[in-house]
């Protein structure tokens, strides 16, 4: 069964200790939104990950997940959701669910999110965490990303959480009018955290942040097989 290496739903103590240091050596790294470390602060990590890796969920660590992917090392998380800017409410598309800590970080801060991976096991694992979170407002797809999710735009926000060589043409098309759309651009080995504002029907304007490593954003989707 893909699914009896899971953790437990289990919270404790000492997992919310770990994760408020967790939290306060991210704001020493620089971030200072409060609202983005209340939801670091609230999603229990730990369940993202398999069993083994329990006792590292709360080191500010990119960490394996399956299919050869990682889960984002907090601080990237936390930094990404920065320059998203969201609110209750905000209507979010996230490309590369992964583990779902991502999209859960925006769950926690009342955003309404989809999110699409194309691993058909990952897409399951996350949304049975998701699922067991009780958190409605996260919607989770199986699919090919770059496609974006059109039955349901446009968005108020768009985040790729993986590497893009370009801006997905089709995604710039479902991003609202006003809206942020938050990707790391550039070549395998080093990617560019860019922020693209939709400033018209056809003006896009792009700002560039600090360098980042993300696994790539490949096309297609993997069935379990
Ligand atoms: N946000 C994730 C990060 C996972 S790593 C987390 O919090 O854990 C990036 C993920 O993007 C991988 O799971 C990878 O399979 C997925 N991905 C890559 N290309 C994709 C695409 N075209 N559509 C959907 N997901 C994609």
């Amino acid at each position: 069964m893909p699914f009896d290496n899971l953790n437990t739903m289990e919270d404790t103590f000492r997992h919310k200790g770990l994760r408020k240091r967790m939290v306060e050596a991210i704001r020493d790294k620089g971030i200072s939104d409060e609202a983005v470390l209340e939801a670091l602060n609230t999603v229990p990590r730990h369940l993202f990950l398999e069993k083994a890796f329990e006792d590292k969920a709360y080191e500010d660590q990119a960490m394996p997940i399956d299919e050869g992917q990682t889960i984002s090392q907090p601080y990237t998380v936390a930094y990404q959701t920065a320059l998203l800017k969201v609110q209750k409410r905000t209507k979010v598309l996230e490309i590369g669910t992964g583990s779902g800590y991502q999209a859960a970080i925006l769950g926690a801060m009342g955003a309404r999110v989809y999110t699409i991976e194309r691993h058909e096991l990952l897409h399951l694992k996350a949304k049975k965490i998701i699922d067991q979170l009780g958190m409605l407002n996260v919607r989770c797809y199986f699919g090919d990303g770059t496609k974006g999710l059109g039955e349901f735009a446009p968005f108020d926000r768009i985040l790729i959480t993986c590497a893009a060589t370009d801006v997905p043409s089709l995604l710039l098309k479902q991003l609202a009018i006003g809206g942020l759309m938050v990707l790391p651009l550039g070549d395998l080995n080093v990617q560019t955290m860019t922020r693209i504002t939709r400033k018209s029907e056809t003006d896009y304007s792009h700002e560039k942040f600090e360098e980042f490593r993300f696994v790539p954003l490949l096309g297609g989707k993997k069935e379990i097989n």
